[in-house]
């Protein structure tokens, strides 16, 4: 009897242990608020924002259609997924200040030529986010959807169906709002309780974020060391909430600015899941492959 409380007192000891252990280090973080600030009006990244609130803010269509394709959500096993994704094994990658993905050491398992994915503004629709998720699991590829928390209350079970499903989940504000106006107090509301909300639903916090429109401020990068979040805009926008309904402008727009290590900034929308398999062809020929968002250095450097 001894013996067993023994045992299991070690036991214990030896999970809390390594438990402890997942938890990447984050004693240092970047002092790179005010250069990244400057950057946060690079290329793409805030002109096109206005009209992207305009333009994909409002759902297109109301998410009626909950019975979706043929993937089912399989909800079972999320309990392993989980400790797998909050736990990468090694980050191979780092962001640097103009939002493109580098090696940390360039070889053969870490080549210079990736793409990061990115999708804003979900979860809207189950039948969007199914397709997007077949697309990427058949170019064995993986993703960030960056989420607003109003959504996220209307659909929880939306978020938990891309997590599921592998998706890595980024914090994108509660609201949508333009933050780099507004008060300390706002912003911190806009970004922790969004941060709350995905924590409450898929039990995992967010390790990256992205302003609404890519505008940002110092409390809005103090918030993400804080919460030991890598802030990311992105170094390649698909103009997918310029060019409405048209599949092929979202594929040109991506090819003309590819680079390597291009953050490629889309988001959930139909025009951009019906052109997601033949993009991610094409980027695939052109020798291109897509890197994992867990492999990505909590900082940039
Ligand atoms: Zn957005």
């Amino acid at each position: 009897m001894f013996k067993k409380t023994a045992s299991w007192l070690l036991l214990s000891v030896i999970i809390l242990s390594a438990c402890s252990n997942q938890a990447p280090a984050n004693t240092t973080e970047t002092p790179t608020t005010s250069t990244e600030q400057s950057n946060t009006s690079t290329p793409t990244a805030t002109t096109p924002e206005s009209s992207e609130t305009a333009t994909s803010e409002t759902p297109a269509t109301p998410a009626t259609s909950t019975e979706g394709t043929t993937t089912g959500q399989s909800s079972e096993s999320t309990s392993a997924k989980d400790s797998e994704a909050t736990a990468p094994a090694e980050y191979t990658y780092h962001m640097n200040k103009n939002y493109d993905i580098v090696p940390n050491k360039e070889s053969k398992e870490t080549p210079k030529k990736v793409i990061l994915l990115t999708f804003d503004d979900g979860p809207k629709e189950k039948k969007m986010i199914d397709s997007m998720m077949d697309t990427l699991d058949k170019h064995n590829a993986k993703a960030i959807f960056f989420v607003n928390g109003y959504r996220i209350k209307t659909h929880p079970e939306l978020l938990k169906l891309i997590h599921d499903r592998g998706g890595i989940i980024g914090n994108h504000t509660q609201d949508h709002i333009v933050l780099k106006h507004e008060s300390k107090a706002k912003v911190t509301q806009q970004i922790e309780d969004t941060q709350k909300l995905i924590e409450d639903t898929i039990d995992e916090s967010p390790r990256f974020l992205r302003a609404p429109n890519g505008a940002t401020n110092d409390t809005v990068h103090a918030l993400a060391k804080k919460h030991n979040m890598l802030y990311m805009n992105w170094s390649v926008g698909s103009l997918d909430w310029v060019n409405q309904k048209d599949p092929d402008a979202v594929i040109s727009n991506v090819m003309d600015q590819l680079h390597s290590g291009s953050i490629i900034l889309m988001h959930e929308l139909p025009w951009t899941v019906e052109a997601l398999d033949e993009l991610l062809t094409k980027l695939e020929a052109k020798g291109y492959t897509f890197v994992d968002p867990n492999a990505i250095e909590p900082k940039a450097r």
